[in-house]
């Protein structure tokens, strides 16, 4: 029996230490997940593109599904949003240009 003993005095602790190192892997991998996802939504065009209309009822009119989503990475209607001074601050991708400042410091 003492053998047993000694079997399970050694079997427990690597067995919660393997639980431990298992929970730790398991949140490292879904922190690098989520990581890696961020960066790829940020790399969605639409918020820089003239045909976002940054409504919650409908963002893009030319492709109204893939607007916003991963789907929109290779969107080969994109057009670059250009400010002018008539654009309002909070419907357009803000650029920094003049004009934008100009509308905006009048309003
Ligand atoms: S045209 Fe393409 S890139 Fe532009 S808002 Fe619509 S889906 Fe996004």
């Amino acid at each position: 029996m003492p053998s047993a003993d000694i079997l399970l005095a050694i079997a427990v602790p690597l067995g919660i230490w393997a639980m431990v190192l298992v929970f730790v892997l398991a949140v490292l991998l879904a922190v690098n997940d989520g990581v890696q996802r961020l960066r790829r939504l940020h790399q969605v065009p639409c918020f820089r593109c003239q045909y976002y209309t940054n409504s919650p009822y409908l963002k893009c009119p030319v492709h109204p599904l893939n607007a916003g989503s991963e789907a929109a990475l290779c969107c080969a209607d994109y057009e670059p949003a250009v400010a002018t001074r008539f654009s309002h601050p909070k419907t357009r991708f803000r650029t920094g240009s003049p004009w934008l400042k100009f509308s905006s410091s009048k309003s």
